[in-house]
């Protein structure tokens, strides 16, 4: 007999009426109608059925420390960092790790079950880097924390020395970190820049790592190490491995340089991370009118056959004072900030936040057909952009077939002549 049996679910590519069969955990069937014993049945009543969300940007080293220890006055990235500075001495493992927990009981309730987490490497003690490999392990029942090691002060601009600052870098990943970060565009110079991406590339190369940088997180159109960060996946052979997160100054560029900057970053098969909360907050804030948007140029990139995925990147921490792990809130952003109205785009932008994370970050037997894990959402959306228009509620979020959350419906009691006595906002 199967364990569970989701009956009458709408998939996120339009099928209808149909059934997903679950045992030991894996998904077994996925069949229209059917109907067969189950230890559990889920009646999905003809609403979507989706793989889990899955965040592929995040810093869960800073997330719930919002005003610790004063808040962010100007808004800009550049004192969010320094923000972020004053804040370091003060941090402890026992906090981290609390609030940590936090979020990933947030994101489990709102159906994000993967996350990619950068950690700062910078402190020499890696007290962020211990808490959160702790995390991982206390979460991996529920969710798949993925960790970069990120030098949030520049691998070479940092204050303790490039020779310091590599070596706080490779022993984060000794211990178990899993992708190397780096920051090229606040290094102290574009050479530095570059070196400092070549460098990281080489070290994941080496240790046959993923690579995910902040890299171009500025207004500044001639800020490219995008192109640097392509020249070495392709010389290194990391093709499909590599991920260049905001790459802001895209937005900012050239046309011109654009038109041949897109088919080497699709030759070298690198991946984009655009973070539509963040960017279209920190970006263009020293711009007085017009005020530009700052975010990457996705419906350009996914065009050139590119990998998007949309981040969180912040929720409560020195650089964004909102969020709550909402990947739905997040692709909404992006799809304004985008302005990917059109119904294909508004699904791509619900694949930036489902599918095209899952294969930025590898994860193994994500989706929802036969051999895959037994893990999905059961949405209060009758497809994707109704779930993007609602942001939907998660009535219920499964892992390995077993029921991790769930949530009543959202809906309004109406006390209004001859109306209807309730509203859910669908049509
Ligand atoms: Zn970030």
């Amino acid at each position: 007999m199967l364990d569970l049996l989701v009956k009458n679910a709408t998939l996120p590519d339009g099928r209808t009426n149909m059934s997903i069969a679950v045992l030991d955990g894996k998904i077994v069937e996925v069949s229209p109608g059917l109907d067969v014993p189950a230890a559990e049945v889920l009646e999905a009543q003809g609403l979507l059925v989706s793989p889990p969300f899955v965040d592929a940007h995040f810093h869960m080293d800073a997330t719930l420390s919002y005003g610790l220890p004063r808040v962010n006055a100007s808004g800009t990235l550049l004192e969010g960092i320094a923000l972020w500075g004053e804040l370091k001495p003060l941090l402890t493992q026992e906090a981290l790790i609390a609030r940590a927990l936090a979020y990933c009981d947030w994101a489990v309730a709102k159906g994000l079950l993967a996350i990619r987490t950068h950690v700062d490497v910078c402190d020499p003690r890696l007290l962020a880097v211990e808490a959160l490999l702790e995390v991982k392990r206390q979460v991996a029942p529920y969710l798949d924390l993925q960790l970069v090691a990120f030098p949030q002060d520049g691998v070479l601009r940092g204050p303790l020395g490039p020779d310091q600052h590599l070596n706080n870098l490779k022993r984060a990943l000794d211990l178990g970190v899993d992708v190397v970060g780096g920051i090229p565009h606040f290094e102290r110079s574009m050479a530095d820049g570059a070196l400092s991406v070549r460098l990281l590339c080489e070290l994941a190369a080496e240790r046959g790592l993923r690579v995910d940088m902040h890299c171009d997180e500025s207004d500044d159109p001639l800020s490219r190490h995008v192109e640097t960060l392509a020249f070495e996946t392709q010389r290194l052979g990391l093709q499909g491995r590599v991920t260049g997160s905001h790459l802001t100054s895209m937005h900012s560029m050239d046309n011109y340089y654009v038109s041949k900057l897109l088919p080497l970053m699709a030759e070298a098969q690198l991946q984009v991370v655009a973070n539509p909360l963040i960017n279209i907050t920190l970006q263009g804030r020293h711009d007085t009118y017009p005020k530009r948007r700052g975010m990457t140029r996705v419906p350009e990139l996914l065009a050139a056959g590119i990998n998007v995925a949309f981040g969180h990147d912040c929720v409560m921490d020195p650089w964004y004072s909102l969020g709550s792990g909402d990947m739905l809130e997040v692709a909404h952003m992006g799809l304004h900030v985008a302005q990917m109205t059109s119904q294909a785009a508004m699904r791509q932008c619900f694949d930036a936040v489902t599918v095209n994370p899952a294969q930025l970050m590898g994860l193994a037997g994500y989706g929802l057909e036969v051999g895959c894990f037994a893990d999905f959402c059961w949405l209060q959306a009758r497809d994707p952009v109704e779930a993007l228009r609602l942001r939907a509620t998660r009535l219920k979020v499964f892992r390995r077939g077993k029921l991790l959350a769930q949530s009543p419906a959202a809906t309004s009691q109406l006390h209004l002549p001859g109306r209807p006595t309730q509203t859910s906002w669908m049509t």
